[in-house]
């Protein structure tokens, strides 16, 4: 979903029986459409199987497959947008262009946020350039919201860590931004951590315990 278009996906090497991903990610259109690659005998069972109306997949692709229509209003301007994306897509050089600049904005993000005395939660062996979640500081001054509020007061927006058990955040590396966006977002990061009384807190509370 998030990587397409960025990670090698080799449907050959991989074997999948569908792949979802959306206008707004890697392939950097605007957000608003999604789209699938998906086995023909999967998608086939699929048949009057949705719970959705709109997100009827097999509906929509036999409609289009009878009628050349969309069922509903087709989002053309994202249909545009998309279409634009994947030519500068491919001017730029693919996919590993692509993942060569994520992997740039990644660098840049990881040695800026250790500076900062963030950890990722991720080894960086296994850790993908797409959206990097760290540890959130573990002092009682840190509150989500008034540091997502404090960055977002400079033009950069944190989401929410997804862990259960863990309090982190997250930051993305993807979108059409180079290595200058993300030192502009380490700087807001530590404008932020200074806001909230963060500067000074001991690096060694969030490494690894391995
Ligand atoms: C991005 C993402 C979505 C949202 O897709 P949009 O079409 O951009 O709203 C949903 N699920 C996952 C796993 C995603 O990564």
């Amino acid at each position: 979903m998030s990587s397409f278009a960025a990670l090698p996906i080799d449907a050959q090497k991989i074997r999948f029986d569908a792949l979802i991903s959306a206008s707004g990610k890697c392939l950097e259109g605007v957000p608003g459409m999604g789209f699938v690659f998906i086995r023909s005998a999967v998608l086939k069972n699929c048949e009057g199987q949705s719970q959705s109306l709109a997100m009827d997949l097999y509906d929509q692709f036999n409609y289009m497959k009878q009628t050349g229509q969309w069922r509903f209003t087709p989002p053309t301007h994202v249909l545009v947008a998309l279409s634009d994306a994947i030519d500068q897509f491919e001017e730029e050089g693919g996919q590993p262009a692509r993942l060569k600049r994520y992997h740039s904005c990644y660098k840049t993000l990881i040695t800026g946020m250790a500076r900062l005395s963030f950890q990722s939660f991720l080894e960086p062996s296994i850790q993908a350039p797409i959206i990097v979640s760290f540890h959130a500081p573990a002092e009682a001054c840190y509150d989500f919201q008034a540091f997502y509020v404090a960055c977002r007061a400079r033009g950069f927006i944190l989401y929410p860590g997804k862990l259960t058990q863990l309090e982190t955040f997250r930051v993305g590396c993807i979108g059409a931004i180079g290595a200058m966006e993300i030192e502009q977002a380490l700087q807001a990061i530590a404008l932020a951590m200074q806001d909230l009384g963060l500067l000074s807190w001991a690096p060694a509370a969030h490494l690894r315990p391995n």
